[in-house]
C-alpha cells in the first residue's frame, strides 16, 4: 500500500504485482484510477489544487493551472520541489493533457512567478502562505485539512481549477499484491473490502481525501471545500510519463 500513481506504476513495471482477477476491485473503482493490467488499484482519492489566500486574490481569477504562468501571478506563486512525486505526477498526467512543449511553457511561467523559492513540504508551504509569503500555490487538499482541523481560523481557501477543461488533478492511495506474498486470497479479500462503502467511508475520512467511489460521504471539513469535476486522464500516464516529466522540469529549471 502507498501514495501516488506514480509509485504503483513504477513497481508494475519492475513486474513485482501479482495479476489480479477481481470484478468487486473492477467494479468499485473507476478505471482510470487502476492499472492497465489490473494489478494496482486507487482506495482513495487525493486532489493535487490551487490553495489561496483571500485576502490577496479573488478565487474566480485563478482558473486553471496553466494561467498561474501568466505575468499576473509574478513574485505571488509558492510550489513544492519537482523533486517530490506529487508534483512529477502532476506534471506527467499534464504532458498527456497538454502535449510537452505546452506543458513545459507553463513550467516555465510558473518558475518566473514564485514568491519564494521551492518548499521541501505542502505543509511548509501553505503555513509560509498563511503568514504571507505568497498568495497562492499548489498543494494536496489533506494537508490544509489537518491544518485547518487544528485551527478552523486557518486563513487559506481551496479552489478547484480547470473545471471548465481537464478537471483538477487527482491522485490515489492504493495497493497491489506482491507476486512474493504469501496470502494472495486474503489480500484480495482486503482489497475488496477496503473498496466498499462501509470502508471507503472510513479510509477517507481518516486521510481526509475523498473516496474513490462517489456515492460514499466525505469527511465534513472536506465536503466543505465543495464539490468539483477532477481529471479523468489515466493515471496510468503519471509513471509512463514521469521520466519526461522530470527532464521537463529540469528544463524549465523547476528545483
Ligand atoms: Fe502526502
Amino acid at each position: 500500500m502507498t501514495v501516488d500513481a506514480g509509485n504503483l506504476w513504477f513497481a508494475s513495471e519492475n513486474n513485482l504485482f501479482a495479476s489480479l482477477n477481481s470484478p468487486t476491485l473492477q467494479k468499485n473503482i473507476p478505471e482510470h484510477l487502476r492499472g492497465a493490467k489490473n494489478d494496482w488499484f486507487g482506495l482513495s482519492m487525493r486532489a493535487r489544487t490551487i490553495v489561496y489566500n483571500p485576502k490577496k486574490v479573488k478565487g474566480d481569477e485563478i482558473l486553471s493551472y496553466e494561467n498561474l504562468s501568466q505575468a499576473k501571478w509574478q513574485g505571488k506563486l509558492l510550489l513544492r520541489t519537482s523533486k517530490k512525486v506529487y508534483n512529477q505526477s502532476l506534471i506527467a498526467v499534464k504532458i498527456q493533457e497538454n502535449g510537452e512543449a505546452q506543458t513545459e511553457a507553463m513550467v516555465k511561467g510558473w518558475v518566473k512567478n514564485l514568491a519564494q523559492p521551492v518548499y521541501s513540504s505542502d505543509t511548509k508551504l501553505l503555513e509560509a502562505m498563511a503568514k504571507g509569503a505568497g498568495d497562492l500555490g499548489i498543494v494536496n487538499t489533506y494537508y490544509l485539512g489537518r491544518l485547518q482541523a487544528k485551527n478552523p481560523d486557518f486563513p487559506l481557501k481551496v479552489y478547484w481549477p480547470n473545471q471548465n477543461s481537464s478537471g483538477t488533478h487527482v491522485n490515489i492511495s492504493g495497493a497491489g499484491i506482491l507476486k512474493t506474498s504469501k496470502n494472495k486470497v486474503e489480500a484480495q479479500k482486503f482489497l475488496e473490502w477496503l473498496s466498499q462503502p462501509a470502508a471507503q467511508k472510513l479510509f477517507a475520512e481518516l486521510n481526509m481525501e475523498f473516496p474513490v467511489m462517489a456515492s460514499v460521504a466525505l469527511h465534513p471539513l472536506v465536503k466543505a471545500w465543495g464539490s468539483f469535476k477532477p481529471s479523468k486522464t489515466s493515471l496510468e500516464f503519471a509513471g509512463k510519463n514521469q521520466k519526461k516529466a522530470i527532464m521537463l522540469m529540469q528544463r524549465a529549471g523547476y528545483k
